[in-house]
């Protein structure tokens, strides 16, 4: 025998549980888009759960087709605020055809079979489309962002993919009247039942997780990357010049230093406007970026000037990689908003450490001094100190 009403009953409370740690979570994270929906969704499932656990003293088609209702339209608040996370489509869509699919399923069945387990396979049924899409919605964050922030939202769906199925199994063998444990040996329907109620919690704090991880990530971007350029800041290269002089010891390798400043960028400023000149920032750090290695460290470090570490290198392959970057800025043209193109052309400081032994701050001055020679030598140059 089947009990929905008993199996209501325990899952209220941890319902409870997991709707307070979503509203939490939605108060942390406020201006995200998505974590409004997934508490909105454990409320909507909170409402109907508690109408099927309260039962008989309510009208039958209340609990069956309301309540039924209010449980799948959670899963789907739950869905478009994962789409609305992922930044795609909202799937108005699916989620309306399968709504109305299920609230006409539970209207109909309930007026004409009151008494049969029909109801809870419908609801079942939208509970595993539901879970479809947020298995979709993983993928591709999981894409975008990496496994890590999603690894527990991921791992509680794909164990819901396999309940889902064995739950309808179990309530289609219970309306047969059939001994589920005499069929399925080991398996009673409390058991995916609580199965069930469990991976709920773990969806919330997967969830929870995967807000916090965006979260962490912004963060941690917005202190390391400049808001102009897009490319890492001073911060940023502080912190990797340090991890390079580490490296260099332990390597007993040279360490490059280019330190970067665009010519005559003033007059660009001056004669076209500083929305021009931001843009030729972009643009410069772009076709530099464009030359380099993953290896090498690239930083806007100033106003106008950028710095570029480069490890385990030789005074040749430093100037080889110095000019590259000089030619592609010479060559590449910015195509301003009114079609002209802007010339611009850049002079750089190179210095190189010692093998294993580096004092960041010396290096720093060496190739400051070679960038102010190059200037001094008719800029559009690279001077090695
Ligand atoms: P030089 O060839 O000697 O380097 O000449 P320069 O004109 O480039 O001289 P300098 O390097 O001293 O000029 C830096 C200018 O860069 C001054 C400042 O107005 C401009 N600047 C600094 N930061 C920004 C920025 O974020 N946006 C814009 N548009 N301009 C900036
Ligand atoms: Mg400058
Ligand atoms: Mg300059």
């Amino acid at each position: 025998m089947f009990e929905i009403q008993i199996f209501a009953l325990t899952l209220l409370p941890l319902l409870a549980a997991s709707l307070i740690v979503l509203l939490v979570n939605w108060r942390i994270h406020k201006n995200m888009r998505g974590p409004a929906h997934w508490a909105a969704g454990a409320v909507s499932r909170m409402l109907g759960i508690g109408m099927i656990a309260i039962g008989d003293p309510l009208p039958v088609m209340l609990v069956n087709v309301v309540g039924y209702f209010l449980v799948v339209l959670g899963d789907f608040l739950a869905v478009h605020g994962l789409s609305q996370f992922a930044g795609r489509p909202p799937l108005r869509r699916t989620s309306l055809i399968t709504l109305t699919l299920v609230l006409a399923g539970l209207g109909y069945f309930a007026q004409t079979m009151p008494d049969t387990y029909i109801g809870i396979i419908i609801l079942v049924a939208g509970h595993v489309v539901a879970i479809l899409l947020l298995v979709l919605l993983q993928l591709h964050i999981a894409r975008q962002e990496g496994l890590s922030g999603i690894l527990v939202l991921a791992l509680s769906s794909f164990w819901e993919i396999f309940l889902g199925p064995a739950l309808l199994l179990v309530i289609y063998l219970a309306s047969k009247d059939v001994e589920i444990e005499a069929v399925l040996g080991w398996m009673s329907w409390v058991q995916p039942m609580a199965a069930m109620a469990m991976i709920g919690i773990l969806q919330t704090f997967g969830f929870m997780l995967l807000a916090a991880n965006r979260t962490r990530r912004e963060l941690r971007d917005m202190a390391l990357l400049d808001t102009l350029t897009g490319i890492p800041n001073r911060r940023a290269f502080d912190a990797a010049m340090r991890r390079a002089v580490e490296a260099t010891r332990r390597n007993n390798t040279r360490l490059g230093l280019a330190v970067i400043d665009i010519d005559f960028f003033k007059r660009v400023n001056d004669t076209c406007g500083h929305t021009v000149g931001d843009a030729l920032l972009r643009h410069v750090a772009a076709t530099i970026s464009s030359t380099l290695r993953d290896s090498d460290f690239f930083a806007r470090v100033g106003g106008e000037e950028f710095a570029l570490i480069v490890e385990d290198t030789t005074s040749e392959a430093l100037v080889e990689v110095a000019e590259r970057f000089r030619l592609a800025v010479e060559t590449h043209a910015l195509t301003r908003a009114n079609g002209t193109a802007l010339h611009c052309t850049l002079s750089a400081g190179l210095a190189l450490s010692s093998p294993g032994h580096v004092d960041a701050t010396r290096l720093y001055t060496l190739a400051d001094q070679a960038l102010y020679q190059a200037k001094r030598n008719g800029r559009n140059r690279i001077e090695l100190a």
